[in-house]
Formats: C-alpha cells, structure tokens, sequence
C-alpha cells in the first residue's frame, strides 16, 4: 500500500482541481502544482494514459512529492472518439465555449440516436518522477451531446453532456452529485482503493 500525507495535483485547471480535493477530502493534503511551477508539459501521448503519466512525473519532478495527474476528455461515437486528447485545445486554445461552439457544428444534423458519448477520466499517481510502477486508474461516464448548451454549473463540456439517469445536463447537476457519477468519481473510487483510503 502507498501511503502517503502530501501529494500534488499536476493540474492547472480550476475545475478539476476543484471536483478531486472534494473526492480525495481530508485523507491527503493536496497541493497545487502552481506552488512548484507554470511550466505545462506538452501533452505528446496519444492516450488518456500517456499524457497522465507523463503529467504526474513532470509534477513529481518539479515539486520532488508524489504526483496525481488527471488526463480526461470526452470522446463522441459519431466523432471516432474525437475531440478525445485533444479535447482541452479542440478550437485550438480559444477556450470552453468555443470547443462547445466547434462540436455542436460538427453534430450539426445527427439524430439523437447517434449522439452518444463518453466522457473518459484517466488518474495517474507516481511516488517520484521515475517511478517505474505508476498507478493508474480509469473512468467512464456515459451520455448523449445535446443540441444546444444547458446549465451553468461545472466546467468544459457539461454544458452539452445529457445524463440520462439524473433528465439533465451535467452542468444542471450540483457539484455534489457530479462528484458521485462522474467520470472523475469513478476513477478516484477505484484509486482510492488501490491506496487502501
Ligand atoms: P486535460 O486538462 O488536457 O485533461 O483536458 C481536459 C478537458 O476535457 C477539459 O478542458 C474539458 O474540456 C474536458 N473535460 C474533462 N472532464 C470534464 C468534465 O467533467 N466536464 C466537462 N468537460 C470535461
């Protein structure tokens, strides 16, 4: 078992930052990677999992603690999987609307049917940066991309991600409830596990 009283999050995304210190409470101290640096790595893997791995050992690198990256994303059926990696920088860096704005234009047309989609959650947590035996954990949500944006809650896709289970969007969801469902939350059950907490 890894145990551990400090870890820091290899994330500069408020969002996410947000949503995993409410998952991970009080066990863990975590601590931000703006502390250490502003310095991003570039994101050169093709998976979920490579780029995770590749965060964590950045920020276990820079901040000399354990390291949880998060590399997640949302990957649609009738898109191939895309945005997927590149989900962050789908409109090529111009932000949360304007990847909302780019994938309702790319589902222009598709009937309910085929708008199904995942949203992915990949975890990543190393010891040290060259931790040759990282833990990782991944999560999946289910849903359909609606046809225009809904609620003001969450960040990034939410707006347009229909849970069937809940008859709303993710951003209609309170932050609590989404912390239960997500794709984020089932990934950090699993880690927790792993870590015994
Ligand atoms: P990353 O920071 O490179 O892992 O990119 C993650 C991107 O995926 C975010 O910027 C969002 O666009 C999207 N994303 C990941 N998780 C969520 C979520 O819980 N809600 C909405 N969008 C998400």
């Amino acid at each position: 078992m890894m145990t551990f009283k400090q870890l820091v999050l290899a994330s500069h995304n408020a969002g996410k930052l947000k949503e995993l210190q409410a998952m991970l409470g009080d066990t863990v101290q975590v601590r931000a990677i703006g502390e250490f640096s502003s310095v991003e790595p570039e994101e050169t893997g093709l998976s979920f999992i490579e780029n995770a791995i590749l965060k964590a050992r950045h920020a276990a690198q820079v901040s000399g603690l354990p390291a949880l990256a998060d590399d997640s994303g949302l990957a649609v059926d009738a898109l191939g999987g895309a945005p997927g990696i590149y989900s962050a920088r789908y409109a090529d860096g111009q932000g949360d609307a304007a990847n909302n704005a780019k994938l309702l234009e790319a589902l222009q047309g598709v009937p309910d049917a085929e708008r199904g989609a995942q949203f992915v959650c990949c975890l990543a947590l190393v010891r040290h940066a060259e931790d040759p035996l990282p833990i990782v954990c991944e999560g999946l949500w289910h849903g359909r991309i609606l046809h225009a944006a809904q609620g003001e809650n969450g960040f990034g896709y939410d707006p347009l991600f229909w849970v069937a289970e809940r008859g709303c969007s993710s951003a209609e969801m309170a932050s609590a409830d989404k912390n239960q469902l997500s794709h984020r939350a089932r990934a950090m059950a699993l880690l927790k596990q792993r870590l015994g907490l």
